[in-house]
């Protein structure tokens, strides 16, 4: 047999090529504020917390790797069967899952740019194609140009709704004809993030499109509003025959159960929750108007976060800016500025920070 003359085990060349996940940055200490992730500005629901700590008692033993007392309370509040939900360590982890399960190397994955900087990784990683799509001028998907972009080998198309980092959203008789427009064979995957702080008319109704669209998938995370980041647990509702491939192709025990746990009792908090997202789209109502009498154009984005448009010289002018009065927030190369909302006085401080725009444009 020959051997290759490589002296140490080497990388795929795929790996090499993998774009890097950038993740937001963290805060070191108490005094910065850390609004580059979108996570939740509030401590955990104490009710959650409960239930975590008697799960924590139980770490000697693996979680119950069908997850079914948490399938079966998602299936309950959106009214759809235990067997068409699939969950997963956060929605990342349900859509790595989704595009091994329907993509084969060289096999292209449609999706808007600017959109969640996972889709790119997660397509690579798979020996995917990512076929971009631009966004419209107006910070929406461009669906006729998505419906455009199917080619043979397309198997997924990613509609993100709030759109991360932009905020705009599809709303719901876009995305119906759009649906209408897709080949019957090509799986179209809703991610719905940040579902809970949509406050619009005629905003998306995936589980109707779901009900009415053998190839429509929905994916949501309980670690925005629900703040359970750092458990790691999402999921999708998917058609059965999709759901079944799903938990085939996840790793088994994905999912702890302090993660399965808490995201039950979190389900349960309903009232709490809503208090909670209620305080945010305020806020960022509030945020958005402030920014706007400061010069700012700022799009009445439906997230939990603020979208400042930019080129390069403006966002490094904002994102340094920021940072010197321990402001952490994102920023993307080409396109701008994407800052997640907090309680008021935080808030406050960053239209603070941000002055007015016209300073902004004076330093460049
Ligand atoms: C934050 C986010 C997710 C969720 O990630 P998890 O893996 O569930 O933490 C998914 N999609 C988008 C667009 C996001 O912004």
């Amino acid at each position: 047999m020959a051997y290759t003359t490589n002296t140490q085990p080497a990388l795929r060349s795929l790996v090499h090529e993998l774009p890097a996940y950038a993740a937001g940055r963290r805060a070191t200490d108490a005094t910065i504020a850390a609004l580059a992730s979108n996570e939740s500005h509030y401590d955990p629901l104490p009710s959650v917390l409960d239930v975590v700590d008697t799960a924590a008692r139980r770490m000697n033993r693996y979680p119950d790797s069908a997850a079914l007392a948490l399938r079966t309370g998602i299936a309950a509040a959106l009214g759809v069967v235990p067997e068409e939900v699939v969950v997963g360590p956060g929605s990342l982890g349900v859509l790595q899952q989704i595009i091994a399960a329907v993509c084969d190397p060289g096999d292209e994955i449609v999706f808007a740019w600017r959109s969640f900087e996972a889709y790119p990784v997660l397509a690579s990683l798979a020996a995917a194609r990512s076929v971009m799509v631009p966004l419209a001028a107006d910070e929406s998907h461009d669906l006729e140009a998505m419906a455009a972009a199917v080619t043979e080998r397309t198997k997924v198309i990613l509609v993100c709704t709030p759109n991360n980092p932009t905020g705009a959203t599809v709303k719901h008789g876009r995305m119906s004809e759009f649906l209408d427009s897709v080949p019957a064979h090509v799986l179209v995957v809703i991610d719905e993030a940040y579902v809970e702080f949509v406050a619009e008319k005629e905003a998306l109704d995936a589980l109707a499109l779901f009900r009415a669209h053998p190839n429509v998938c929905v994916l949501r995370t309980f670690s925005k509003a629900h703040g359970l980041a750092g458990l790691r647990v999402g999921f999708a509702v998917a058609h059965t025959e999709l759901a079944d491939g799903l938990r085939r192709v996840g790793l088994p025990f994905a999912v702890t159960a302090l993660a399965q746990e808490a995201a039950l009792a979190s389900l349960q908090a309903t009232r709490e929750l809503h208090e909670r997202v209620a305080l945010v789209v305020a806020e960022r109502d509030r945020v958005a108007d402030a920014l706007r009498r400061a010069g700012w154009a700022v799009i009445a984005g439906q997230a939990n976060f603020v979208w400042l448009r930019a080129d390069d010289t403006l966002r490094e002018l904002i994102v340094d800016h920021l940072e010197r009065n321990d402001i952490l927030v994102r920023g993307y190369r080409g396109d701008g500025v994407r800052i997640s909302l907090a309680d008021g006085p935080t808030n406050d401080h960053v239209i603070a920070a941000l002055g007015d725009r016209s300073s902004f444009e004076a330093a460049r």
